[in-house]
């Protein structure tokens, strides 16, 4: 089982895009993939077509220790994944757990529970270096970071490698970067290009081979429940997600 945080604290860069389509096209080449919603604005949720507000337990109750992983689990609408929800009851979280104990490590002790069920856990986070994303970071093997190739985007990077250092130093020693993902890519910007190129000097093969183009069939399908491979399988975006799964599988397979 392997356990991804797919992180950025820059708002918008396709975190939960990334996580809804990469869980589709792993589950498409048989891989058991878990979801879990870490963002009180739910999109991952919505995103697989679960209705957010019709839920009685979400993942809120999970950090907070009243229910267990799989009291609170639920299957995707289209994709065959399944995913732990969240909506806007999590936000309160962030303050109810200041005076708890281990607040820092409560997505990690409910995961122990999963012991291999799946084989990828990808984990959304919320646009933030808080508390809650602190839990996914503790509780993953390494981060992917979904990025937009902008003017601010490398300094955005330098705060989110330190804050995996931190929790390196005191929480997670084995917390890797799994890998970085250049999204919402389009190649007639030639500063796109620029960024991208830098990208690919400081952090080499850290770096996803596949790109994930601006696709307008990507911003549409999650408006349907959809991962966009069930909205339109031919569209770029949803080619895109099915290749970085391919490249995710050939690199597992490559470190045995
Ligand atoms: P937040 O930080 O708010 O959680 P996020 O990093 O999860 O945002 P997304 O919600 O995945 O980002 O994407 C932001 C917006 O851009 C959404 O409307 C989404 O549909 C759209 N989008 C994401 N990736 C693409 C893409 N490759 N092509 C076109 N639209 C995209
Ligand atoms: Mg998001």
């Amino acid at each position: 089982m392997k356990i991804l945080a797919i992180t950025n604290q820059k708002g918008g860069v396709g975190k939960t895009t990334t996580c809804v389509n990469l869980a589709a096209s792993l589950s498409a080449a048989k891989r058991r993939v878990l979801l879990v919603d870490l963002d009180p604005q739910g999109n991952a949720t919505t995103g697989s077509g679960v209705d957010k507000s019709a839920l009685a337990y979400t993942i809120y109750h999970v950090l907070l220790g009243e229910k267990k992983l799989a009291e609170v689990k639920v299957r995707s609408g289209a994709g065959e994944f399944d995913i732990i929800p969240a909506n806007r009851e999590l936000a309160g979280a962030e303050v109810e757990l200041v005076n708890e104990l281990a607040r820092e490590t409560r997505l990690k002790t409910a995961m122990a529970g999963l012991a291999d069920e799946y084989d990828y856990v990808l984990i959304d986070c919320p646009p933030a270096l808080n508390l809650v994303t602190v839990n996914a970071l503790t509780a993953a093997h390494a981060v992917m970071i979904p990025m937009q190739c902008e003017y601010f985007a490398l300094e955005g990077l330098s705060d989110l490698v330190n804050t995996i250092k931190k929790v390196r130093a005191y929480l997670n020693p084995t917390l890797e970067i799994e890998g970085l993902l250049r999204t919402l890519f389009d190649p007639r910007n030639m500063l796109a290009q620029q960024v991208s190129a830098q990208l690919e000097s400081h952090f080499g093969k850290k770096v996803y081979s596949t790109v994930i183009p601006r696709n307008i069939r990507l911003a549409e399908a999650p408006s349907y429940g959809l991962p966009v491979m069930f909205h339109d399988r031919p569209s770029k975006g949803a080619q895109a997600y099915l290749a970085l799964a391919r490249e995710m599988i050939k690199r597992e397979k490559a470190n045995g």
